[in-house]
């Protein structure tokens, strides 16, 4: 079964329908990219996922359940966006274990997972710092341990990278590959960077005006596209 499937899904706001019907299974442990340029209904689609906007139609579900009809905390979603929104007068542990803290979590399990994200993140030494003191690349991490600590079942992450400097990117995109992997979180990610798409994808989907183009293997689809836009958006330079 499906870890997420994104069946027949469409958005209105007001009169405009903003996407038109899609469909997206995606399996255990799946890393899946949707590139497309901006407007095309990415962050609406995630969001969706989320179950932060409604559907118009269609349905979303997660491991067989509506997403609508579950309670937010048993949706068991993480979600990374290119605003962190970290708590500026909190420390990078605080800041970490604050979902957890809501959540109820012991203390002496939430010091162990922050602990264990922290050291994977290289954040180790970091943990007493103010968001101000990191560099933008470590706030970057605390965002993603944030959501690494709830141990979710799902990663969403909307442009993560996309306030960061090139080389920086680069450097995060390799971090967040090997991370995933590791922890083998299925996981839908949203970029209108073609090179970061290629990359990260197990599979991706290439979205335009609302419509689901093409879905496959980055190699595939780079090497057989399968309309005009998805030739001339994924073939050309980023
Ligand atoms: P992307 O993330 O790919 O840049 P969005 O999902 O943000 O695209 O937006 C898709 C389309 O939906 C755009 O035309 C945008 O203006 C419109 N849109 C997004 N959110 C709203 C909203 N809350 N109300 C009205 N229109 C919206
Ligand atoms: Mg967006």
């Amino acid at each position: 079964m499906a870890t997420i499937r994104i069946d027949n899904v469409k958005k209105r706001f007001g009169q405009t329908e903003v996407i038109h019907g899609v469909d997206i299974d995606i399996n255990d442990g799946e890393f899946i990219v949707i590139v497309g340029p901006s407007g095309c209904g990415k962050s609406t689609l995630l969001r969706m996922v989320a179950g932060l906007e409604t559907v118009t139609s269609g349905e979303v579900q997660i491991h067989g359940k509506r997403v609508n009809e579950l309670e937010p905390m048993d949706r068991n979603i993480a979600m990374v966006f290119q605003n962190y929104a970290l708590y500026p007068h909190m420390s990078v542990f605080d800041n970490m274990a604050y979902g957890l803290k809501i959540a109820g979590t012991a203390k002496a399990e939430i010091a162990e997972r922050v602990d264990k994200a922290a050291q994977m993140l290289q954040l180790g030494d970091y943990l007493d710092r103010k968001p101000r003191q990191l560099s933008g690349g470590q706030r970057q991490r605390v965002a993603m341990g944030r959501a690494i600590v709830r141990k979710p079942a799902v990663f969403l992450f909307d442009e993560p990278l996309s306030n960061l400097d090139a080389k920086l990117r680069v450097q995060m995109r390799l971090e967040i590959k090997a991370l995933q992997r590791d922890l083998g979180i299925t996981s839908l990610y949203v970029t209108h960077d073609q090179v970061e798409a290629m990359t990260l994808a197990d599979r991706m989907v290439v979205m335009n005006a609302g419509v689901a183009e093409q879905i496959g293997a980055p190699m595939d689809v780079y090497q057989d596209p399968r309309t005009m836009f998805v030739g001339g958006f994924i073939g050309s330079p980023p």
